[in-house]
């Protein structure tokens, strides 16, 4: 399904391949001309507007929920969904593979409450038996946090399988699905998940600005007065906006206006379906590509999101990534440094304004570059093929 008719945003301007901030529609851009008074009917009506179509994409269920946008980039909506909806005497099951799961770990220690981290390092996907081995072990665990795309490596953790183990035990669900919401199904009834938070920036491809938490109506409800912070406390901006249609303090009312030109788009382009159609195809199109050229990604085809991909540099010696990274930039291309710990990677986003043929772009970028260093091959070193056949026994 390549449509192949995005072009560069700008004359000179790179396509970002990052998992947000990312390169976004002219549309989109272009909603954001005007000003508007945080105070005044039409925002209310646009913040009214921004809540339901994010209430719109949550399948079978959904009118059990509410969407409460907080200002902020990701890391701050993580932050206020613990702190409003783990009691102050509840405990927090992490289940970590990557930076993102680790830095909600830290926030809940932060916010003084009790933390359990399951860490399965930089790749592995928590299962749901390991959760239900560590719930039937742990009374005390009151909720659990997963990541439904660890952005870290790109993977897809299987978070219907946690659900159900999670459901099973009686406890309770929050998901991070920052950089999954608006391109891989979520549908919150079905999870039996009591809250899960996304950002603007993301899958619906919007400007930074804000977060959204979206939670059952009436665990919002039952949530007053257990938030650590005054503006973490998504408790308060929900009740605040269900009683004046306001955002407690100053809103990113630009980004507002941008985010609901993006919902349009992507309702246009087929909704959660669409965007991850597309999404997909990307995915597919650099990954063929760049193993062509002899590059490996870090996790087999099983566990490999239409999000972010993680490859590893190649072995050849006269391969170097910040030279790599500056001449991908100047052929219009910006790329994303790998976080793994044991083997050097970077990391490829294919969400965001781009289709099949940027990808196809990129990949000849790539090749360009290769050339240009004298490397011949882009084959990773056997530490990184090791790794990777760890990670195909999963
Ligand atoms: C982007 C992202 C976040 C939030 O990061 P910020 O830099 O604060 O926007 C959190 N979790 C995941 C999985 C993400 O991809």
């Amino acid at each position: 399904m390549s449509t192949d008719a995005f072009p560069r945003p700008q004359p000179g301007e790179p396509f970002l391949l990052t998992p947000g901030p990312l390169t976004t529609a002219p549309e989109v851009k272009a909603a954001m001309q005007r000003d508007w008074g945080s105070w005044d009917g039409d925002f209310r009506a646009m913040t009214r507007a921004l809540r339901s179509g994010v209430l719109a994409l949550l399948g079978p269920g959904g009118e059990d929920y509410d969407c409460v946008p907080m200002q902020g980039s990701g890391s701050y909506l993580v932050e206020a969904m613990i702190g409003t909806f783990l009691p102050r005497d509840g405990k927090l099951l992490v289940l970590a593979n990557g930076a993102y799961g680790l830095r909600a770990a830290e926030a809940t220690r932060r916010i003084g409450r009790a933390v359990r981290v399951l860490d399965k390092g930089d790749y592995q996907p928590p299962r749901g038996e390991e959760v239900a081995r560590i719930l039937a072990g742990d009374p005390a665990i009151t909720h659990v946090l997963a990541i439904h795309c660890e952005t870290s490596s790109g993977i897809l953790n299987p978070v219907a399988e946690i659900a159900a183990a999670v459901a099973q035990a009686g406890r309770k669900l929050l998901i991070d699905s920052m950089s999954a919401f608006g391109a891989l199904p979520l549908e919150p009834a079905a999870l039996e998940c009591e809250a899960f938070v996304s950002s603007a920036n993301k899958c619906i491809e919007g400007v930074p600005g804000f977060g959204f938490v979206v939670a059952r109506r009436d665990a919002l409800g039952a949530a007053g007065g257990r938030a650590h912070s005054l503006s973490l406390d998504a408790h308060a901006q929900w009740a605040a906006m269900e009683k004046t249609g306001q955002w407690r303090f100053t809103p990113p009312t630009h980004t507002v206006a941008a985010f609901l030109t993006a919902l349009e788009m992507h309702a246009a382009e087929g909704g959660v379906a669409g965007r991850g159609a597309r999404y997909t195809d990307n995915r597919d199109t650099l990954v063929a590509g760049m193993r062509a050229l002899g590059f490996e990604t870090l996790l087999p085809d099983r566990w490999l999101s239409p999000i972010i991909v993680t490859f590893f540099c190649p072995e050849d010696p006269r391969f170097d990534f910040p030279h790599f990274y500056d001449a991908m930039k100047t052929r219009g291309f910006i790329l994303y440094p790998g976080k793994l710990t044991v083997v050097d990677s970077f990391r490829i986003g294919c969400i965001g304004r781009l289709d099949a043929g940027v990808m196809r772009a990129v990949t000849e970028a790539a090749r360009e570059t290769l050339a240009g260093m004298g490397v011949t091959s882009a084959a990773p070193p056997a530490a990184a093929l090791a790794e990777r056949r760890r990670a195909e026994t999963l």
